[in-house]
């Protein structure tokens, strides 16, 4: 494992003295943003929409960082832009990159007010040949405790702004090379040899996206946005532990394709791996699954299976698998469990994953194990964690008050 930059020490002192009062970023900001800004710095509104165009082509084709480089904006206008806004992206705390490609980001979110220290979230990317999927954080911890999940062990601080989670696409984009006219790093030999290096989006990092539901709605139009960082709905995952309500809406809404964390066929089971099951049982999980908007055989639902030894790895629960889903189109993934410092479970061993993966294979599903990736970086499924933590209110308000001192001073 390389660690490529690491700026953990300093950070506790930035993160405290940051200001409120910092110029916002516009970085990663929706088309209705980019709108309310530029006519908060005088656009005439008849030439709003063409100049939200031009922005938006520097900020999601081009991948500027700067106004400055915006050659086809007025002088007048960049530097007005300039004045009240920045294109800064999400801090980077630090860059580690596994043996087999994949990077992991520990990313700083901009403080808030109220914030002792700015939260920080995990991203990770996952190249392979023929494509590289970013997998990217939806809230600053989890509400849910899903035994098997390090998440899960850390809890929720805050669900992350539309902004922040289009951010950690544009950060990865810049750490390897993904712009036009854009050299790769030198430790970029084992990415993708497609022509763009993040070809697939999954929200499957930190947190429940569908307990962040608006903000990660909006942050998938700007990532589908077909005049800039345009990937496609298909190549979008949302996965979710099972918000029953929320699943068909998302659908409707969004369009893009879905996974669900499933890990047991019984209920009694996935109450102890992913304890939302006692409020929505299977039953009615996999009834929202049928209902998913444009569920056909062209767009599948992917289940997601960690492989536990000794708990759900069963031939009776292999068999149980296949039947549950029988008639909901559907991707099977079976991911050997990836270990965490204090885990109480151990990773199926390798011949009862094959036997396993055997009845689901004869079942008609291919290829359903996951390989693990980046497990020599806890980047693996499951292994994602930041030491963020979400104050109590006393300490709230201790904190907003020493920052107003602060910036009195
Ligand atoms: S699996 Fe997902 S929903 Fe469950 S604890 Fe981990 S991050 Fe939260």
């Amino acid at each position: 494992m390389v660690v490529l930059l690491d700026t953990t020490h300093q950070s506790e002192a930035s993160a405290l003295t940051e200001a409120a009062d910092r110029k916002p970023s516009l970085a990663s900001a929706g088309r209705r943003r980019l709108t309310e800004a530029l006519l908060s710095i005088g656009v005439p509104e008849k030439q709003v929409r063409m100049r939200v165009s031009q922005l938006w082509r520097w900020i999601y084709v081009m991948g500027v960082t700067s106004f400055d480089a915006m050659t086809d904006v007025s002088k007048d206008l960049r530097r007005a832009l300039e004045a009240q806004f920045t294109l800064d992206r999400l801090e980077i705390v630090s860059e580690q990159v596994s043996i087999d490609g994949t990077r992991k980001w520990l990313l700083r979110l901009p403080k808030r007010v109220h914030e002792a220290k700015a939260p920080e979230i995990e991203c990770v990317y996952i190249p392979e040949e023929d494509r590289g999927t970013l997998c990217i954080s939806s809230q600053v911890g989890c509400t849910l405790t899903c035994t098997f999940c390090h998440t899960g062990t850390q809890r929720l601080v805050r669900n992350l702004e539309a902004d922040e989670i289009v951010g950690q696409i544009l950060l990865a984009r810049d750490r390897i090379g993904d712009w036009p006219g854009v050299t790769p790093p030198a430790d970029g030999r084992l990415l993708p040899n497609t022509e763009r290096k993040i070809t697939n989006v999954v929200l499957m990092g930190m947190g429940e996206p569908l307990y962040n539901v608006d903000n990660v709605r909006d942050a998938m139009e700007v990532t589908a946005d077909g005049e800039g960082l345009s990937v496609s709905k298909r190549r979008i995952t949302l996965s979710t532990s099972g918000i029953v309500p929320e699943i068909v809406r998302w659908g409707r809404e969004s369009g893009t394709m879905l996974a669900i964390s499933l890990h047991a066929v019984h209920d009694d089971l996935r109450d102890v791996l992913v304890p939302i099951n006692k409020k929505y049982p299977l039953a009615d999980l996999l009834e929202a699954c049928r209902n998913y908007p444009g569920l056909s055989n062209a767009k599948r639902i992917t289940f997601e299976y960690v492989m536990l030894k000794g708990v759900n790895d069963s031939l009776a629960d292999a068999r149980a698998l296949v039947r549950l889903l029988a008639n909901i189109p559907a991707k099977i993934n079976l991911i050997p469990f990836n270990p965490w410092p204090g885990s109480e479970y151990e990773c199926s061993d390798w011949e009862t994953i094959e036997t396993f993966a055997d009845v689901v294979n004869r079942a008609g599903y291919a290829s359903p194990v996951r390989t693990p990736r980046g497990r020599d970086i806890l980047a693996a499924c499951g292994q994602l964690r930041s030491e963020s933590v979400k104050l109590r209110a006393q300490d709230r308000r201790q904190t907003s008050s020493s920052s107003t001192q602060m910036g009195e001073a």
